[in-house]
């Protein structure tokens, strides 16, 4: 048997390795320059000639590339190189985009103790929930009373689903605008083979009751950006994002920020994950920890919103069952501490690397200009309804609080049309913009790319005032901003609370309650699919050969 040295790390590997972690982990993306050398040389406490032969390493594993006279850049991502550069990653602590101190566990925290917790002998053949009663801190009611809204419904969402489900948090909203599709089975615990094509959101709202039948459920199919109204935020205890974008992050990020809620985030690609808990006023947010680039991309993005939307809805992310379990559980387990007002290290990332089992804590700094620290006032509940009331009524009532000169700034774009330069043509619209697709935007008559014209605030001058909130890209239960050049003012659309947030999906009709039929859905109903694609043992299925 031939024995190899283990070969030892040269400090020229090392930052290699450093720098390959910090491009793997988004800090520098493809195209993006590397810091001038002077700089690395200062950052990484080595010498010109290590420096020099780390970068050599990058670019002879086709990571970096130098451009002469100007510096190195990030290159397009090859498998040859992606491979060398997790290699190179591996051998070091992943680093993190503004990471500033790495923070040593802070060891055992000290658990509140609920002093008034009876003592209580549970019944465990009978309580499910009864083995939780030995848990010191555990306590039942406020578990009970729980609201969490999960955001997404993918590998992360059904883990944390099935785990806020399991230990009975009484209240669950689901949202997640997806279809089941075959390949979500290899890393779905709440999806079934011949659930195909039908909504997650759903789906997994239906079994998380069927797995814990004392808990009420509720979902949304849509997509959180656009779709759900930010009181249905203001009523949460804690939303966990279980998302696979930035901007869907961001979104969740400013709307816990507006109604000061905290929010539990998770990431995982391949065998990496991480958590973050972040709680407005603590510490760093979402928005807080993007890199310059993640931002200068950002705002690219939303220069082209159509196309965003459009690339956002394609992302997919390669992902395990193993560490989906990994990284949900952990965010599952956040917000029960949470729920029992434990401390949770807001403002800081837990790393977890399933290729060398290193878990690390790291806290980001607080950005002072960061735009999304922005906690709305005091929230006036107005009896209007997102379908059936107008910008109208809405202003009326802004304008009575703030005087004539009140606007009314929506959350969505509002295209109002889209003309054609080339062939002069214009189409007036009145949509939001989630409503108009990327090809949608094209011109049907020579396919060019329309320039849209839109808008977001509302000033009493248009010929669309008639028009209801809902058809203006406006969701049930939202709460919408009016100021007047001074104050801002905050209006709920309260009229819509009783149907638009009631934990009622799935609850077994016994003749005592009273929910409506709409909210009375059984899984047992077929949801009709696109014909060819009906499963089902009456339909023989035919496999093509290759
Ligand atoms: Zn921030
Ligand atoms: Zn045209």
């Amino acid at each position: 048997m031939l024995i190899k040295p283990i070969p030892r790390k040269s400090l020229p590997d090392l930052v290699a390795g450093k720098l390959a972690a910090a491009i793997l982990a988004g800090q520098f993306t493809t195209g993006a320059q590397l810091p001038p050398e002077r700089d690395l040389i200062k950052d990484f406490e080595v010498s010109r000639s290590s420096l020099r032969e780390a970068l050599r390493i990058l670019a002879d594993a086709g990571v970096i590339e130098a451009q002469q006279g100007v510096g190195w850049f990030v290159s397009r991502p090859s498998e040859r190189g992606l491979l060398k550069a997790r290699a190179l990653a591996a051998e070091i602590e992943p680093a993190h985009p503004k990471a500033a101190r790495a923070s040593a566990p802070a060891g055992p925290q000290r658990l509140p103790v609920a002093g008034e917790k009876p003592l209580r002998i549970p019944n465990l053949k009978k309580d499910r929930l009864g083995t939780f009663e030995f848990i010191s801190w555990w306590e039942r009611e406020k578990v009970r009373a729980a609201r969490v809204l999960v955001v997404g419904a993918g590998a992360l969402g059904n883990e944390v689903v099935k785990n806020l489900a399991l230990m009975g948090i009484g209240n669950l909203f689901i949202l997640d605008f997806d279809n089941v599709e075959a390949a979500n089975l290899s890393r779905s615990i709440l999806f079934r083979e011949s659930d195909s094509g039908r909504e997650k959101a759903m789906l997994a709202a239906a079994r998380a009751k069927e797995i814990n039948p004392e808990i009420n459920v509720q979902y949304l199919h849509g997509d959180v950006t656009t779709a759900i109204g930010l009181g249905i935020f203001r009523r949460m205890d804690v939303i966990i994002g279980c998302l696979d974008n930035r901007e869907a992050r961001l979104a969740v990020n400013r709307f816990a920020y507006w109604v000061n809620k905290p929010w539990v985030d998770g990431a995982i690609q391949e065998l990496l994950g991480l958590v973050r808990v972040f709680v407005p006023g603590q510490g760093a947010c979402f928005e807080c920890t993007l890199t310059e680039q993640a931002r200068r991309d950002l705002a690219l993005r939303y220069s082209c919103p159509l196309l965003a939307r459009q690339n956002i809805l394609m992302g997919k992310v390669p992902t395990t069952p193993t560490i989906a379990s990994i990284i949900g559980a952990m965010q599952a387990q956040e917000a029960l501490k949470l729920i029992h007002a434990m401390p949770v290290d807001a403002g800081k990332v837990v790393h977890f690397n399933g290729l060398n089992n290193y878990m690390h804590t790291t806290a980001y700094v607080p950005d002072e200009n960061c735009e999304s620290h922005w906690t709305y006032g005091e929230i006036t509940e107005v009896p209007l309804r997102a379908e059936t009331s107008t910008l109208e009524e809405l202003l009326n009532v802004a304008r009575a609080d703030l005087g004539p000169e009140a606007v009314i700034e929506l959350d969505q774009e509002l295209i109002l049309s889209l003309a054609c330069s080339r062939c002069g043509t214009k189409e007036a619209a009145l949509k939001p913009m989630s409503a108009v697709s990327f090809e949608a935007a094209h011109c049907p008559t020579c396919n060019e790319m329309r320039d849209v014209q839109m808008t977001h605030v509302i000033t009493g001058g248009e010929s669309f005032l008639r028009h209801s909130l809902l058809s203006v890209g406006v969701p049930p239960l939202h709460i919408l901003r009016a100021n007047n050049g001074v104050e801002y003012r905050f209006y709920e659309l309260t009229g819509d609370l009783p149907e638009t947030l009631h934990f009622r999906h799935f609850q077994e009709t016994n003749g005592r309650q009273s929910g409506r039929a709409g909210n009375r859905v059984r899984l047992g109903r077929r949801v009709k699919l696109p014909a060819g694609n009906r499963p089902g043992p009456s339909r023989k299925r035919v496999r093509l050969r290759k």
